[in-house]
């Protein structure tokens, strides 16, 4: 096996029916992973599954809801009936929030961006945990944000929920370290993909983190530039980097 191939490894990979998830399922498979692609849309899942495919590789879709605690287990069911064993976990799946300023985050969009970005990773990660401890080796790998750094690049609930991922990423580290298990995070700038902002139109948070973010946040990366960073924290060459977060974002966080 080369130092940072994939061969039979199994690899599952959240949101990876668009985006930075689909860029990273189809980098692992062509470094010889089986992927399973989970994500909500079945369509854009199906589509990447096709691309893998045609590209020679190895891939399954598991269509559901990352919310839905019955979805996470059958997450981890189906990555053990398709490839017998789970070596890497890429949590990448997100939403953003409205971009709201903390006294104007409502209930709901706290409720939901918090349960998608956060709990829901948490929970699939327990859920693999076991399996990973048992073969006394396993790579997680989360998809943070600049706004898991800073203050300025989301409103309240996204920032939250990614500063959160954040601390999951170091405590899975230090508790895990002398087991094979290893955590580690990316945290990409302004990235191109289908992720959508709806920003509340009477939100007040846009215009404080706009005059903020300007120039600061330097180029906009393509999804395949964060998968590439993904693919190396899941790899063996990786295999003393335990509990970084490691910055995608052209030198934002530099400024
Ligand atoms: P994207 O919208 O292109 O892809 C996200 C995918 O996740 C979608 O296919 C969506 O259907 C899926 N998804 C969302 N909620 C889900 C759920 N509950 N269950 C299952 N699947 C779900 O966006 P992206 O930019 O590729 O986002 C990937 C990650 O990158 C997210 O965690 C996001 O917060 C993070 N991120 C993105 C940027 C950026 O600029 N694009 C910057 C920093 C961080």
């Amino acid at each position: 096996m080369s130092e940072t191939g994939f061969e039979g490894r199994g690899v599952i990979v959240t949101g990876a029916g668009s985006g930075i998830g689909r860029a990273a399922a189809g980098q692992f498979a062509r470094q010889g992973a089986k992927v399973l692609v989970v994500d909500l849309n079945q369509e854009t899942a199906e589509q990447t599954v096709k691309q893998i495919e045609a590209d020679g590789g190895a891939a399954w879709a598991l269509v559901g809801d990352l919310s839905d605690d019955q979805v996470v287990e059958q997450v981890k069911a189906t990555a053990l009936d398709a490839f017998g064993r789970i070596d890497v976990l890429v949590n990448n799946a997100g939403i953003m929030d409205r971009m709201s300023a903390p006294a104007e985050t409502d209930d709901a969009e706290w409720e939901r961006v918090i349960r998608i970005n956060l709990t829901a990773p948490f929970k699939l990660t327990r859920a693999v945990l076991p399996t990973m401890l048992t073969a006394g080796r396993g790579a997680i790998v989360f998809t943070a944000s600049e706004a898991g750094l800073r203050g300025s690049a989301a409103g309240a609930a996204y920032t939250a929920a990614k500063h959160g991922i954040v601390g999951l990423t170091k405590n899975l580290a230090v508790m895990y370290r002398k087991q094979g298990v290893r955590a580690n995070a990316i945290a990409p700038g302004p990235t191109m993909t289908g992720i959508q902002v709806e920003a509340r139109p009477d939100a007040h948070g846009p215009g404080v983190i706009g005059s903020m973010m300007g120039a600061n946040m330097g180029r906009m990366s393509t999804p395949d530039e964060q998968a590439a960073a993904i693919v190396f924290l899941a790899s063996d060459a990786a295999i003393n980097i335990n509990g970084v977060v490691l910055p995608v974002d052209d030198g934002w966080a530099a400024v």
